[in-house]
């Protein structure tokens, strides 16, 4: 899939941190832990072409609602959601040590994850992710106020 041309950042604009937590992230995919999250959302089964050949479907089943989504490439529909935030929203970032161990050993679920809406409804995962990126604001805020934050 082609993807979009990113804007050169510069220097000035270069965030080591961020930087750092999308190759971790990217990494975190290929885990076994990532798999061993996946496999077990996974259902697998067969149905019968026209000409009554077994077609192979897989579907995921999504922790929070219960439905089955495809995930097919470029037509992503699930996620692995980490069940705490990796980065806690009561407390924000407190460094790549507790990062990488939320990351890499946290508990995880598969969670719909589609853009828009869906049968009426956002995804799961594009719900969860919205209202921990709020708490996750609020916490900075707070830090801000308190002159704690880094
Ligand atoms: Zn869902």
């Amino acid at each position: 899939m082609a993807k979009a041309k990113k804007k050169r950042v510069t220097v000035e604009e270069f965030n080591l941190r961020n930087f750092i937590v999308g190759l971790c992230r990217g990494a975190y995919k290929k885990t076994p832990m990532y798999a061993d999250a996946r496999n077990a959302a996974k259902q697998e089964y067969f149905v019968k072409s026209k000409k009554g050949s077994d077609m192979r479907r897989v579907h995921y089943k999504c922790a929070k609602c219960g439905r089955y989504f495809r995930d097919v490439k470029g037509a992503r529909k699930i996620a692995v959601d980490h069940l705490d935030a990796v980065v806690n929203t009561k407390t924000g970032w407190t460094g790549y040590d507790t990062f990488i161990d939320r990351l890499f050993n946290g508990r995880v679920q598969v969670l719909c994850n589609y853009k828009g809406l869906e049968d009426g409804v956002k995804s799961c995962h594009a719900l969860k992710t919205l209202e921990e990126r709020k708490e996750l604001r609020e916490t900075k805020k707070r830090l801000k106020a308190e002159g704690k934050s880094k």
